[in-house]
């Protein structure tokens, strides 16, 4: 298992250098197996910075590699921001191909951390609030791309002697509309002789793909679930999150029990809280009625603005209210606390600041299921 991990990250850093492979990159320089694993150890679990700063590889072959373009990183920081408090840290990351995609960080009260991340550029699936929506799609990250994100601020953390807690596939794109790479990038995040994050200290969150969610629940790991739900009906849903077209609430719904029939995992549901949209009281009632009796846990998000959405968020009071009617039906639920809102840390929103907006039209391969 070892070796098939530290090979799918060593074919990525070789294909980006422009070889045809990890083989034929190990056959150019004649590396025997446990030079690739001082490679892919020093990356993912030393964390160290370029090859270059190898010390276990002999230095003419830290040179002849690194002049190559043989690299540990396929990220580069552009912007990294950190807010007043100091708790969050943004950085907009630039891909070999110039393409950008944002991460975060969250250092929480308590020790704990959690790093946002991204798993493609844009997305096809245009909420209408999602500044990553109204951009449209680019390309699926590489499984590399999305681990070398955490691996930035596994990095940052190390400095100041803390590591990274927890990680959410909530940045820009959509995790199960790139499936593969996803979960190899979690096989990287996770693996032991790595970087070694615990399955249960990942969760992905999904606009609400149901074949992928049946996928999902046949791959045996304790990562966790969260659905981007927002709304309980398919009239208020359809009207901010096209994809309700393709698979309506009650399909995925559907989904969502025989998830938890088969892993016995508790499912996430995220509620953007938009006023006048899905905010009242009535809407509270039918999120409850889908909610109640299942394993599942509701987490209310207070919106963070983004320049072009023409919704809203509600105010504090309104959200109570709204999670007050879930309490009272029994659904467990939460209310996110806003980090970052001083240098615009919610998905997509410093990318969209940065670059020139062209807005494209949600692509129709995003409802295919892949
Ligand atoms: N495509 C995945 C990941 C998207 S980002 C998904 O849809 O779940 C993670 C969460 O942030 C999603 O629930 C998304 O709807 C929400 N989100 C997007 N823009 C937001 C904003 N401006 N404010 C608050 N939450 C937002």
């Amino acid at each position: 298992m070892k070796n098939l991990i530290r090979d799918l990250w060593v074919d990525e850093k070789a294909r980006r250098a422009g070889f045809a492979d990890g083989a034929s990159l190990a056959e150019a320089y004649a590396l025997k197996p446990y030079r690739l694993d001082q490679l892919y150890r020093a990356a993912t679990k030393e964390l160290i910075e370029n090859v270059a700063s190898i010390s276990v590889l002999p230095a003419d072959l830290r040179a002849r590699l690194s002049e190559r373009g043989v690299a540990l990183d396929s990220v580069e920081p552009v912007v990294i921001l950190r807010s007043n408090d100091g708790q969050t840290t943004k950085g907009l990351f630039r891909l070999h191909d110039g393409n950008e995609v944002e991460s975060v960080l969250m250092e929480h009260w308590g020790g704990r951390t959690t790093v946002c991340i991204s798993s493609q550029a844009g997305c096809a699936f245009a909420c209408a609030f999602c500044a990553t929506g109204q951009a449209g799609f680019t390309r699926n990250l590489t499984a590399d791309e999305i681990f070398d994100q955490a691996r930035y601020f596994a990095r940052d953390l190390a400095t100041r002697g803390k590591k990274i807690t927890n990680i959410v596939f909530m940045g820009m794109g959509e995790p199960f509309h790139n499936y593969a790479a996803v979960m190899n990038a979690v096989r990287l995040l996770n693996d032991p002789h790595g970087f070694g994050l615990g399955h249960r200290h990942i969760t992905i969150s999904t606009v609400g793909l149901v074949p992928q969610i049946e996928r999902f629940s046949d791959e045996g790991i304790q990562v966790n679930l969260a659905i981007s739900l927002h709304a309980p009906t398919d009239e208020q849903r359809g009207a901010i999150m096209p994809v309700n077209k393709r698979w309506p609430v009650a399909e995925l719904m559907a989904a969502c029990a025989a998830y938890v029939t088969k892993t016995h995992r508790k499912i996430f549901f995220e509620y953007v809280m938009l006023r006048g949209v899905n905010d009242d009281d009535e809407s509270a009632r039918a999120l409850g009625k889908l909610m109640r009796g299942h394993l599942y846990h509701v987490n209310l998000i207070p919106y963070n603005s983004t320049p072009d959405a023409a919704v809203q968020g509600s105010d504090d009071q309104r959200i109570r209210a709204f999670q007050k009617v879930l309490d009272e039906m029994g659904v467990p639920t939460t209310v996110r606390t806003p980090m970052g809102r001083d240098i615009a840390a919610a998905c997509g929103q410093l990318q969209a600041e940065t670059q020139p907006r062209v807005k494209k039209a949600p692509a129709e391969v995003a409802l295919a299921p892949s």
